[in-house]
Formats: C-alpha cells, sequence, structure tokens
C-alpha cells in the first residue's frame, strides 16, 4: 500500500491497515431500511457491501512511536482469504519493525483493535511490541475485565488480559495527556469506555475517531448506528457532541474504519455536512 502520511504541527500520522471486512449495509446498520441508502449509491462496493478498512495510525510525537489500535490480527489458518492480517507487513512496507513502537494505543477493546497486541507461539505468548507499553482506556478496561465480560468477547481474554499480568498495561484517563500533543477523550457509546484522540500541535488540530463513527454517512446520518454499538443511544449523543465541537475548527479526522487511508475533514453544504477525504496526492 503506498505511504499515507500527513502532518498535524509537529505530529506526524501514518495511516496502516489490517486489511478490510466487508457487510452487508443492512446487516451493519440493522435499524436502517434499505431504501434509505438510496442517496448513497457510491457507499457500497460492486457486491452491494460496505467494505471498512481496519485502519491503525502510526503517529510520531514527543520522539515517540505510537500505534494506535492493532487489527483483527494474524490470518486464521482456516480462512487464508479472509482479506485481512496484514498490519505487520504494512508496518514492514513503512519501514518500520515491531521493536520501533514504544506505546500501544487502543481506542476500545473490540476484537478488531486489539487484533495483534500478542503473538502465540509453541503456547507462549509474547507481546508483539516488545519494546511498547499498552494503554487501554481505563472505564473500557474496567467494563471488559470482568468474567461475564470475558466470555462475552473472548478475544480480550487472549488479546488484553495478559498485558495486565505481563504489567504492560497503562490507563488512560478522559482529558489526561499521554504526549504534549496528545489527549485522550472519552467518547462513550460504541463501548463505555471508548476514547478519541484529540491531537494539537502549533495551532494545528487532529483527531483520532476510534469507532465514534464507522462510515463517512454517518457525518449526516447521525442517527444511524452500527449493530457493534453497546449502547446506541449514548453513541448517538456522543457523535453529534464531537462533531459539533470539531466542525469549524479546522481539524483532520484520521478514521480507521472510513475508506483507507481514512483521513479527512468535516465540511459543510446546502446546510449538509459530509466527508471530504484529505487529497494526497
Ligand atoms: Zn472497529
Amino acid at each position: 500500500m503506498p505511504t499515507r502520511k500527513i502532518t498535524v504541527g509537529n505530529v506526524e500520522i501514518t495511516s496502516l491497515s489490517d486489511g478490510h471486512l466487508d457487510f452487508d449495509p443492512c446487516v451493519f446498520f440493522p435499524s436502517v431500511e434499505k431504501t434509505l441508502w438510496e442517496p448513497y449509491p457510491d457507499a457500497t462496493n460492486e457486491n452491494h457491501q460496505l467494505s471498512l478498512n481496519l485502519g491503525s495510525f502510526l503517529i510520531r510525537s514527543d520522539g515517540r512511536t505510537i500505534l494506535v489500535d492493532t487489527g483483527l490480527g494474524p490470518v486464521p489458518p482456516d480462512a487464508p482469504d479472509s482479506g485481512w492480517g496484514e498490519l505487520l507487513d504494512d508496518l514492514a512496507d513503512k519501514g518500520l519493525r515491531p521493536e520501533d513502537i514504544d506505546m500501544v494505543v487502543m481506542t476500545h477493546l473490540h476484537r478488531d483493535h486489539v487484533g495483534w497486541n500478542l503473538l502465540e507461539e509453541g503456547g507462549d505468548v509474547a507481546p508483539t511490541f516488545p519494546k511498547a507499553r499498552y494503554w487501554v482506556g481505563a472505564r473500557d478496561w474496567e467494563f471488559f475485565r470482568t468474567e461475564e465480560n470475558l466470555e462475552k468477547f473472548p478475544t480480550n481474554r487472549k488479546c488484553v488480559a495478559p498485558l495486565e499480568e505481563m504489567g504492560l498495561m497503562e490507563l488512560m484517563e478522559d482529558g489526561k495527556a499521554i504526549t504534549s500533543d496528545i489527549t485522550p477523550i472519552l467518547t462513550p457509546g460504541h463501548t463505555p469506555g471508548h476514547i478519541s484522540l484529540l491531537i494539537s500541535s502549533q495551532g494545528e488540530k487532529g483527531l483520532v475517531l476510534g469507532d465514534a463513527a464507522h462510515h463517512p454517512v454517518q457525518l449526516h446520518e447521525l442517527e444511524w448506528c452500527s449493530f457493534a454499538d453497546l449502547d446506541p443511544d449514548l453513541a448517538r449523543k456522543t457523535r453529534t457532541a464531537l462533531f459539533d465541537r470539531i466542525e469549524g475548527d479546522n481539524t483532520v479526522l484520521a478514521a480507521g474504519h472510513f475508506p483507507y487511508p481514512g483521513f479527512g475533514r468535516l465540511a459543510r453544504m446546502e446546510g449538509r455536512r459530509y466527508w471530504q477525504a484529505l487529497d494526497l496526492g
């Protein structure tokens, strides 16, 4: 994949991808009837599917190399054509090794954001990024660590719980900066402790969205919620507040599930918001 990199002041953000996942739009947005998609003929691919990028972002800030979200993880042996499992190859394509990562930041603890945290070999588990500490939203960890939720979301037992046992986990709090340019903000609804990352440097602003929205159509269809939003009402409120907050201040968005590379801005035309992908040439 070509290198797709932007800067926000002194902060550099590179888009990485673990691949893609395709969904029937009516499955992905279960409360949205088929006819409501008619104004958006470009939203789906030739197979009438929504193709969601499994995006991660590599951020350089304060001399740190930070990986935000770690995709779905290794290709399952029984599904070699899954369409994902590409993150480490993409990292290598950008000239980076796993040991170059200082911080892994998870926007939330769903399966498609934690998949490459750890590697298993011969029954041994080791951090994929051996020099990194792993940052998790405090409220998400509190929620997902219960026995009931480890049953419901078993990937966390494999990909997140061992990080705490290994002493590698750091907890993020709403509004508490993790570098001089990057501040996690609580954007709950998709998960209870979901965080987005506000970036502010040299008067420029950026926002790593996480799953506060999954598709560009949600910039104006604020009511549309993914099946994966654990609290749809709160997800709607959060999304509305977030877009209200950043509209007009020229914030660059980095949106992991939007079409690759996922960089763009909110724009407004004829009273309606829309996604303006950055032209990176
Ligand atoms: Zn996701």
